[in-house]
C-alpha cells in the first residue's frame, strides 16, 4: 500500500483534542492505566479490557516479522480472562510517545484477532518511513508497552441484514475487512456470502494470506477471494495482475441488489471506487447505491 490511510475529520478533530488533554494529563484516566479490566466484580462475564475513553496500557507479549514493512503484535491483558470488549466492527486508538517527540501521537489500529478472544489481542501495523506511530510500534519489543486511549466503532454489523458483502481491500486496508470477515464466519448464525477483491503491490503485501485461504477452504460456497497484484513478477499462480478495476469488479460483484460493500484501501483506490467531488466512481458505475457503499 503506498499510502497512509487518514482519520475521518470528526476523528481527527478529536485526536487534537486528546492530544492536549493527554498533554496537561487527565490523572483519573491515568491511574486506571495498568488497572485490572473494568468489571464489577458480580459479573460472571469476563471483564472487557475496553469499554469506553480511558487509558489502557498492555505488555507486548510477541511480535512476528510478517513481510518487509509489516509486524503482528500480541498484546496480553493483565487478566488472562479479560476480553477486548470491542464491536464487530472497530478500531483501538493508540496513544504513544515516539522517541524524542514531546508531544503524543494517536492513531488508530484494527485488531485482527478474534474480539471474544481472552487474555490477548493481536495488530498487524505496516510501517512508513518516517510514520511516526508505525516507526514507534515496530520499535517494540516483547516486554514494552503500548497504551490504548478509546475503541473507536467503524460499522455496526448486523447478522443476515444481507445476503450478500463484496469486500475491497487495498494493502493493509485489509485489517477492518478481515476483523469484519471473521467476525461474520465464525458466527454461526450468520450466513452472510462474502466476496472479497484484495489489491496489493506485490505479492508479498498479500497480507492475512493463509488465514483467507483457511476460511476459504471452510466456507466453500459462502466466501471467495480475488487477489490481484499490481508489481506481478514470473508465475501468477491464480493472482490478477493490476488494481482493483471496474472490469475486474464486474465479474466479481454480480449480485448487486441486496448487497452490502465494504471499502478499505489508500485514498487513490477509495476514490476510484467511490469518486470525489461529482465525479462517479466504479462502484456508482456498476449500479451500486451509495447506501451501500460502506467506507472504513
Ligand atoms: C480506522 C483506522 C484503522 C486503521 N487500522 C490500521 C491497522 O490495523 N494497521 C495499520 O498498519 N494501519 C492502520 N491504520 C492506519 C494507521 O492509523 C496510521 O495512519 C498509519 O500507521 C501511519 O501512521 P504513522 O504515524 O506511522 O505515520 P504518520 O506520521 O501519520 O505519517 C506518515 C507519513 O509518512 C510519509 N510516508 C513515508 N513513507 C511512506 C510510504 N511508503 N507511503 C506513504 N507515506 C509514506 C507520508 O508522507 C505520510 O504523511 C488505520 C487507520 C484508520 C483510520
Amino acid at each position: 500500500m503506498a499510502q497512509v490511510r487518514r482519520l475521518p475529520q470528526s476523528l481527527a478533530t478529536n485526536t487534537t483534542l486528546f492530544s492536549v488533554l493527554a498533554v496537561f494529563g487527565i490523572g483519573a484516566y491515568c491511574a486506571r492505566s495498568h488497572l485490572l479490566p473494568r468489571v464489577h466484580a458480580e459479573s460472571n462475564e469476563p471483564p472487557a479490557m475496553f469499554s469506553g475513553f480511558g487509558f489502557t496500557t498492555l505488555r507486548l507479549q510477541s511480535v512476528k516479522v510478517v513481510n518487509h514493512n509489516t509486524k503482528r503484535l500480541v498484546f496480553e491483558f493483565p487478566d488472562p480472562n479479560a476480553r477486548g470488549g470491542l464491536s464487530l466492527t472497530s478500531a483501538l486508538l493508540t496513544f504513544s510517545r515516539p522517541k524524542g517527540r514531546w508531544l503524543p501521537v494517536l492513531r488508530p489500529y484494527t485488531p485482527i484477532s478474534d474480539l471474544n478472544q481472552q487474555g490477548s489481542l493481536e495488530l498487524m501495523v505496516k510501517h512508513y518511513p518516517n510514520g511516526k506511530a508505525s516507526t514507534h510500534i515496530h520499535s517494540l519489543v516483547p516486554g514494552d508497552t503500548l497504551t490504548f486511549l478509546t475503541p473507536l466503532k467503524g460499522y455496526s454489523w448486523v447478522p443476515n441484514q444481507h445476503p450478500q458483502i463484496y469486500a475491497i481491500a487495498g494493502g493493509a486496508g485489509i485489517t477492518p475487512i478481515y476483523q469484519l470477515i471473521r467476525g461474520i464466519l465464525d458466527n454461526p448464525n450468520d450466513k452472510t456470502k462474502i466476496n472479497l477483491v484484495f489489491g496489493v503491490n506485490s505479492e508479498q503485501d498479500l497480507l492475512l494470506r493463509e488465514e483467507l485461504e483457511e476460511y476459504k477452504r471452510r466456507f466453500p460456497g459462502r466466501f471467495d477471494y480475488v487477489y490481484t497484484v499490481s508489481q506481478l513478477e514470473g508465475e501468477t499462480g491464480g493472482l490478477k495482475k493490476g488494481y482493483v478495476t471496474e472490469e475486474l469488479l464486474k465479474t466479481v460483484a454480480t449480485d448487486r441488489g441486496d448487497a452490502k460493500v465494504f471499502v478499505c484501501g489508500p485514498p487513490a483506490m477509495e476514490t476510484s471506487l467511490i469518486g470525489n467531488r461529482g465525479t462517479k466512481g466504479i462502484l456508482d458505475r456498476l449500479g451500486f447505491e451509495k447506501e451501500q457503499v460502506y467506507k472504513f
